[in-house]
């Protein structure tokens, strides 16, 4: 009989599954056992990214390899990293492609915190970012020397909806060994394929659409071939890994991505276009309306839309008025974020280094959850009466 101390340790070790569940089970582990000594040599050679070569914790557990296996298929790229929130993602690609007297370009709708990193971190090392407009094209020779490393991209731009012409950008970094990476998360992987647009990185907050449900935090790096190696070996070096658990949930919001955005997609375009009639509006900012200025770029390369838009006012509020707008909203949260069921409002203006015509206006930005469309129309509706 085993003595109480090691009961402890080896207590129900005994009990090993062959219980197969339709989702798969999160293992918690730092140390991952070896068959054998001959085993523990054989696994260490494998490259990283399958189950076989997973000889640590840190290497990213079953649940990881099959979250970013399915994140690969659905973007058509070679393979998928996934990193503890969206921004942490972007950060790493940067750092990963960029060394001290380099030069990035950087469009400037990106989303503020990865603004924020290029400002303040990747300055202090000696890189300079260079801002180009959010609707940039072939007109991107312009800003590029010969230090340029890379282009970011945000398509459609956080906030301000522009559309950038990803596929003249990319011919054109192709040529000159530029690499380019671009934050998909707004299309989701279903909506835009960044690989067959020339793209080398795709990035995505999997906080938003693909967890779906606002209780989750996590990123992925998809990448093209040609830039794996050095990709991963960052990765790898930093020791970045997602948890199991945030893995798990991400994995099971995959499951239901599709019906999901194909409502949010229907709701939001339906809400656009009714409050495009309406006399207090100014400008519905949507890229699936004809009435937006990248219209036809937005139709050639993607092949939806998703549930997050803003609009303006026809006139210029004080910020009182706005502040008795948003607070009389009650099916809509006042919060950041989106990509959840719940739908959710903010207010803000969004300065830019280039000429906007948003520039100087508070945009309503609205996100478009799973509630009934007419309820939430009666809830903008009772808001509008309030600014009338
Ligand atoms: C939210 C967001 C991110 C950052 O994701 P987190 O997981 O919240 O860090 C990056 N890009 C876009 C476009 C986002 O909306």
């Amino acid at each position: 009989m085993k003595k109480e101390a090691t009961l402890l340790v080896t207590g129900g070790s005994s009990i090993t599954s062959g219980i197969h569940t339709v989702n798969p089970p999160v293992h918690r582990g730092s140390t991952v056992y070896f068959d054998s000594y001959a085993d523990m040599k054989r696994r260490s050679s494998i490259p990283s990214g399958t189950v076989e070569g997973i000889t640590y914790g840190t290497s990213g557990l079953v649940v990881q390899k099959m979250f970013e296996q399915a994140m690969a298929e659905l973007e058509g790229g070679y393979q998928t990293r996934a990193f503890q929130s969206g921004i942490h993602a972007i950060s790493s690609a940067l750092l990963a492609f960029t060394t001290s007297g380099d030069h990035i370009l950087v469009c400037d709708n990106v989303y503020g915190p990865a603004r924020h990193f290029c400002d303040t971190v990747l300055s202090r090392y000696n890189i300079e970012t260079e801002y180009i407009p959010g609707s940039a094209g072939s007109d991107i020779t312009r800003y590029i020397r010969p230090s340029t490393s890379v282009i970011y991209l945000e398509s459609p731009g956080s906030n301000t909806f522009e559309i950038q012409d990803i596929p003249a950008i990319t011919a054109i970094a192709r040529q000159k060994g530029i690499v380019t990476m671009l934050d998909n998360t707004w299309a989701t992987p279903l909506y835009l394929k960044p690989f067959d647009l020339g793209i080398d990185i795709s990035i995505h907050s999997v906080t938003k659409y693909i967890s779906g449900h606002s209780d989750v935090l996590m990123g992925t790096v998809t990448t093209c071939r040609d830039v794996f190696e050095r990709f991963v070996d960052f990765y790898e070096t930093l020791e970045i890994f997602a948890s199991p658990d945030e893995c798990y949930l991400a994995l099971r919001g995959l499951r239901t991505l599709k019906v999901r955005v194909e409502h949010h997609e229907k709701a939001a375009l339906a809400m656009a276009e009714w409050l495009e009639e309406h006399p207090l509006v100014g400008e519905v900012i949507h890229p699936a309306l004809p009435s937006h200025p990248d219209h036809e770029r937005f139709m050639r390369d993607f092949t939806g839309s998703t549930g997050l838009f803003a609009f303006t006012f026809r006139e210029n509020y004080p910020e009182e008025t706005i502040a008795a707008f948003v607070d009389s909203l009650e099916l809509f949260g006042l919060g950041y974020s989106w990509g959840g069921f719940k739908s959710l409002v903010t207010a803000a203006a969004y300065p830019r280094h280039h000429s906007s015509r948003y520039q100087g206006k508070t945009l309503i930005r609205l996100y478009i959850g799973l509630e009934d469309l007419d309820d939430l129309k009666q809830d903008l509706v009772t808001a509008f009466e309030r600014l009338a």
